[in-house]
This record gives C-alpha cells, structure tokens and sequence, in this order.
C-alpha cells in the first residue's frame, strides 16, 4: 500500500488495534443508516445485536416491530408504545465511539464526513470504500474506462481494447461540450440523452436530437453564472442514446445486478445469481423521446406511471429472463450474453483497482445497470454505490433479504467458513486476483452436460442458496475440527 493510500488503524501498534480483541463468542454489534430491507436483515441475524446509530431513536422506538421475513414493507414506523425490553440510549459520548460496533451499514455522506478521523479495529467492517464515486459517477466512470482501454491498447494492442467497447459514447459537459459538438455534428439525426453525473432515479434527464435543445438547456443552466449569488452548474454526461434496445412484448427493460467487492487489492469479486430485469410500462418507440415512461426503466420512474399496476410490477428475475432469452435464441447465444455481462463487470472494477483507496474494512455493493440491444449485445449504463434495497413486492423483498443475508455470509464475521469457498449462499466468486473457475458439477447453466470448465459466473441460474449454506457449514465445521 503506498503512503498516500493509508488509512487511520494502519498505523497503530497491534496492541492498539487488538485492543478489543477479535469477535470471539460475543454478540456482533452492528449500526445501520436505512430503514428498509438490510435493517431487518441485520435485526433477524442471530447472535447480532444492535448499537446505537444516525437512526437511534427511531431504531430503538422499533426495537420489537422488524416485519416477518418474506413479508411486503419493510421496517415499520415506529408505534409509538415506547421501549419495553430495556434497552436504553447510551450516553452522547459513547455514542460516537467508533469502537462500539463491528459492523456498519452507513450511508455515502456519513462516510465521507467521517472516515479521515475514524480509528478502526482490527475486525470491523464497514460499507462503502472512501472513493467509490470514482466508479459510481457517470462522468468519472467513463474517464477511467476510457483511461483503461487506452493502457490497454498501449501495452497489449488494439484489439484488445475493443473488449471496453460497452459503454455508449459519452462526453462530459460542460467540459468536452466543444468535442460532443464535433461528434453531433458527425451523426445528424441520432438522439442523444442527457443526464445530471452525481444524480439518480432517473432525475434531471432527457432526450433530444437538435442541437438547439442543448443550448436553449446550456441557455438555462449556464445563464446564472453571471449571477455570483448562483451555484457553479452541475456536470452533466451527454450519451448516445440506444436507439435499439432488445424488447420483450414491445417493451424495453435494463437489468440489475448485484457485485460485491471485499477487497481492490487484490480484486476479490462476488457475483450474486439474482437480479431483475426492470421493465418500462409502455411499448417503446422513438415517436416520443420526451415520454419517460417509454425511454427511463427506472422504478422510481415507472411506478409513477398512470397505468402502472402495483401487483404486477414491473420486473422479470434474470432466471426467467434467462430462460427466456435461452428459448428464444439457443444457450450459446445466452452464454456470449452472459460472458459479456462478466467482461463488463471486471473491466469495470480493474479501471479504480489502482484509484480507489483500498481498506480491509471497507466493502462494497454495487448495483450494475445493464442494457441489451436487439444485437444481444450488452451495454454499460451506470453502476451504483447505493442500490435500492426498499422491496417493491414480495418477490422483491424475498430476493433483497437473500442478498444481504447472504452477504453478511461472505463477509463471515462469525467465522464459519474456511475463507477458501467458491459459493456462498447465492454469491458465486468471479474474480479472485485473477478469473475464478467453476469446479466440474457446478454445471447448471449449461446445456449439454458436458464437463467444460468455465467461470465461476452464474448469473440468472438457479439460486437453492439455503441447501448450498447448509452444504458449506457442514463441511467447513469439519475441515475445522480435523
Ligand atoms: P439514473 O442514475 O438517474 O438512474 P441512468 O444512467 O441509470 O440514470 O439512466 C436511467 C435510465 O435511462 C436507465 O435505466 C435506462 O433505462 C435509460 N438510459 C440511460 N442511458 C441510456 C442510454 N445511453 N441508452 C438507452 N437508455 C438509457
């Protein structure tokens, strides 16, 4: 690690950073920032407790109303009845010791405010790295994906760096408007979106294909710098917009999927099996760009739809969109979907694997958007340090509370496993400073049956997540008694 990468808890003496001693046999005590799915997760987690939080007042007050699992909402509010098990706030000061949890659900902010003072003990963990944005920004994305495949073709040829070509041009504004322009100017008549680089849930976006509705934006955005009273404006990316996207039912859909870092250095990558496709409400065409009902497949977006149907939903599991795709065009075409999928994932990762500020304490979920287009072919559309996990129906919140179980699982506070497994629950190991293989009988997503060895990738296969845990503790408890 060189010097300017090192964190507060690397440099204390190892008496100090033991200070607390690992787990052992004591409850884990954890904090969370959300209200939604992890907060139950963590709640429903035998043998963990919780600590005071951001949320405390409210977490205590709902001390004894986490929903059954399986069940619809979320956390409830809280009733109001008041605290009858006995648990008591601590003092102010206790509070912000950072020695009182070992485990930390926090949000983007509270991390950023607080990570260059906070002393980590040996065996805490804590969500997000302190630069995650250099991914999660559209604009820095790009950057360090075009930086990447440049290295690329420098140092291993050019037709290595057509396995970066996902992501949809993309220039950042206000700063490269003069070479989008150059760019516009070359493709008349394609349409172009627009999109704010710190923003999500489809805010601040549009579509357009004249020139004249970027300045008449520019226009309005830019006029209120002569206003020194104003805010400098904010940073938009202007994409080339996919103009064919693959339909189902005449409708467009991106797909979620859900990555898990636990470490940059080395890259250690989790795949979780389980994902969704979501779905726009009405049949797509490019009759109407300004519909973002039509062009946006954001939830957020879509529920807001006149016609939207809360039972229905708007999302496919990538199981059965993968099974739909495989009737449909045959399992090798699937696979090369798939395999493009993984390429996305890593190239992704591998362009911050040397920027991001790698800590042992720190993981990371992300939520990858993926587009296809009528080519089958897969697109990049954004990664996100914070997806959603407010269920949106019950097949949603079931897959929520087996993601974030299942994660806790990897992370293995408990220390059950050996640390040597390939498969955790529904998180298959993709990437372990190198490409990770799937050992021969882990087959279910092939066809044929036959015994080519291939990435540990199983996106869209069948996820049996609880016989699979019970398989790994068994075995694991043995290896650690022999
Ligand atoms: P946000 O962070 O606000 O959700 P996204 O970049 O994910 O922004 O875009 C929102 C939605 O707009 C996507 O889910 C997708 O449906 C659509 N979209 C975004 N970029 C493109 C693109 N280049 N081509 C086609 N559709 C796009």
């Amino acid at each position: 690690m060189s010097k300017n990468t090192r964190v507060p808890g690397y440099m204390q003496s190892k008496a100090a950073r033991n200070a607390r001693g690992i787990i052992g046999d004591r409850e884990i005590r954890f904090k969370c920032s959300l209200q939604n799915t992890i907060l139950d997760v963590l709640r429903g987690r035998p043998g963990w407790q919780e600590v005071p939080g951001p949320n405390f007042q409210q977490q205590n007050m709902q001390q004894n109303s986490r929903p059954a699992a399986g069940s619809q909402t979320s956390t409830q509010p809280p009733d109001g009845k008041g605290n009858k098990t006995g648990y008591q706030p601590v003092p102010p000061i206790q509070r912000n010791s950072d020695g009182d949890w070992d485990f930390y659900w926090c949000d983007r902010e509270w991390l950023h405010q607080n990570y260059d003072t906070m002393f980590l003990h040996e065996h805490q963990k804590i969500l997000h790295f302190r630069n995650h944005y250099e991914l999660t920004r559209k604009n820095l994305m790009v950057k360090n994906l075009k930086r990447l495949k440049k290295q690329t073709e420098r140092e291993q040829g050019k037709s290595e760096g057509l396995s970066f070509d996902f992501h949809p041009t993309t220039y950042e504004l206000p700063s490269e408007y003069h070479i989008f322009v150059e760019e516009f100017k070359r493709n008349p008549g394609i349409t172009w979106i627009m999109k704010p680089a710190a923003k999500s849930q489809g805010k601040g976006i549009f579509l357009f294909r004249r020139l004249k509705d970027i300045t008449d934006w520019k226009k309005g955005e830019y006029q209120p710098l002569t206003d020194t009273t104003r805010e400098v404006p904010e940073t938009y990316v202007v994409q080339r917009y996919i103009e064919n996207p693959y339909l189902i039912g005449g409708r467009k859909f991106d797909i979620r999927i859900y990555v898990l870092v636990v470490s940059y250095n080395p890259l250690k990558v989790w795949l979780y099996r389980d994902g969704f496709a979501r779905f726009s409400n009405t049949r797509f065409s490019l009759d109407s760009i300004e519909d973002a009902y039509v062009h946006l497949t954001n939830v957020s977006v879509q529920k807001n739809a006149p016609d939207y149907d809360p039972e229905k939903g708007c999302k496919w599991s990538t199981l059965r969109l993968r099974q739909y795709l495989s009737a449909k065009h045959g399992s090798e075409a699937v696979k090369k979907v798939f395999k493009g999928i993984d390429n996305i994932i890593t190239k992704g990762l591998q362009s911050v694997q040397k920027i991001i500020i790698n800590d042992k304490h720190c993981f990371e979920m992300y939520g990858y958007d993926i587009l296809l287009d009528d080519d089958l072919k897969p697109w990049l559309i954004e990664i996100n340090a914070s997806p959603s996990l407010t269920a949106s129906g019950k097949e949603d919140y079931e897959l929520k509370f087996g993601l974030l179980n299942d994660l806790l699982n990897v992370l293995d506070l408990e220390n059950r496993l050996t640390g040597k497994e390939k498969r955790i629950g529904g998180w298959d190991l993709l990437w372990d400073d190198g490409p990770v293989l799937a050992d021969d009988g882990n087959m279910e997503c092939t066809t044929n049956g036959t015994s080519v060895t291939t990435a540990n990738s199983f996106l869209g296969c069948h996820n049996d997540r609880k016989r699979q845990l019970r398989e790994i503790y068994t075995s694991a408890q043995a290896i650690k008694k022999t």
